[in-house]
């Protein structure tokens, strides 16, 4: 089996599918690795690092699996073999994926974000590794464009309170968040609409903040709320927001437009300086006021809603993807080094978009 790794085309990826550490166990293990030059180059990886990995430096559009991570553009479709298989982020809820470009190509893809969240899949789970990196660089970015401290200072100038950061959708970059402003110094609090969430935003030292909505779904997911939750979430979460100087929101349903949880009644009641940080924006935002991938200040409140945050810490978000891709590639591979993947497993069957016809 070959393994390609292609230089990501799309304007800010910084990301590569795979890092030279990774390469090396896939070398080590008889599999020629094809890296495109300067694949790794925005990641601050150079071609050499792959060449002592054991990779090649050639053309990897032509290898029997392709790693990527972005979606694939049109132009990048072109370039893929029919029979090959790709393995990335391909975006399959988005009205305007690639799937069927994919099939008429004749292309196996397998989408990481089709993984099931299972125990046995963990290794595997791109959506939580790269949720990790949006979850911690989302409270940075909140402290840097905030007007306060996030620690408690005592000084002989004065003391400081603690900045307060509410955190709306608990799931794995929620979580992240949460622990990651209680490390800076912050008071964190959590709210999401799954009750079962409670313990695990206790466990990182941050209140729980509850609004007596259960809107947990399945598969771990949330389900969309009726309007008279929504109504009622609005309302509560106004007059709860009033006393935070940071919200940072991550709420998202699979396949729906982001949940509306931060009127902009509710920008309008925070105090002048604070800051709200949305990671929803690609899914539309869970503000009212968000303009995604910009950064924008309306009521004296700044509101950021950055796209691929991973992107923006591409030295380790690649190395965590990378773990991710490796783990499902060697789920594909036998003991003889070929591509045999085995569709009984529910990872690969789940995960697969666009699968060769079986003889
Ligand atoms: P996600 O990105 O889909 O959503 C983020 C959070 O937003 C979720 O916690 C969701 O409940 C919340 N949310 C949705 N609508 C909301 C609303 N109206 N108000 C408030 N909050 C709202 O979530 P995720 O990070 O992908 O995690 C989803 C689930 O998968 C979780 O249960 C997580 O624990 C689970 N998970 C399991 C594994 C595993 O076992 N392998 C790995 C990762 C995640």
């Amino acid at each position: 089996t070959t393994v390609g790794v292609v230089r990501e085309s799309v304007e800010g990826e910084r990301r590569v599918a795979l890092v030279p550490k990774v390469v090396a166990s896939l070398t080590g293990r008889g599999i020629r690795v094809l890296v495109e030059s300067g694949a790794g180059l925005s990641a601050l990886i150079p071609d050499e690092l792959y060449l002592e990995a054991g990779a090649e430096i050639g053309d990897p559009w032509s290898a029997d699996v392709v790693v990527k991570v972005a979606p694939p553009t049109d132009a990048e479709i072109a370039k893929l073999s029919e029979g090959s298989t790709l393995i990335g982020f391909l975006a399959p809820r988005n009205a305007d994926n690639k799937i069927d470009a994919l099939a008429a190509a004749g292309v196996q893809g397998f989408a990481v974000e089709a993984i099931p969240r299972i125990s046995r899949a963990q290794v595997m789970d791109a959506l939580s590794s790269q949720a990790n990196v949006a979850g911690y660089k989302s409270v940075i970015l909140a402290a840097s464009e905030s007007t306060r401290f996030f620690p408690m200072l005592t000084t002989a100038a004065g003391t400081v309170k603690p900045a307060t950061v509410l955190v709306l959708g608990v799931g794995v970059a929620g979580l992240q968040a949460l622990a990651t402003a209680k490390r800076l110094g912050g008071r964190p609090t959590g709210y999401d609409v799954r009750p079962e969430v409670a313990d695990q935003v206790r466990s990182v030292g941050a209140q729980w903040l509850d609004l007596g909505i259960d809107a947990a779904g399945e598969g771990g997911y949330a389900r969309e709320l009726t309007e008279s939750e929504r109504a009622q979430q609005q309302q509560a979460l106004e007059e709860a927001i009033k006393s935070f100087d940071v919200v940072i929101t991550t709420a998202l349903v699979p396949g729906r437009p982001a949940p509306r949880l931060v009127t902009a009644a509710a920008v309008e009641g925070m105090k002048p300086g604070s800051v709200v940080v949305d990671l929803a924006g690609e899914t539309g935002g869970n503000c009212e006021l968000t303009e995604p991938g910009q950064t924008v200040v309306k009521h004296d409140v700044t509101i950021c809603s950055p796209l691929n945050l991973p992107a923006t810490m591409p030295e380790h978000a690649s190395e965590l993807y990378s773990k991710n891709v490796s783990a499902l590639l060697e789920l594909m591979i036998d003991e003889n080094g070929s591509l045999a993947p085995d569709f009984s497993d529910e990872v690969l069957a789940q995960s697969c978009v666009t699968r060769k016809a079986e003889a």
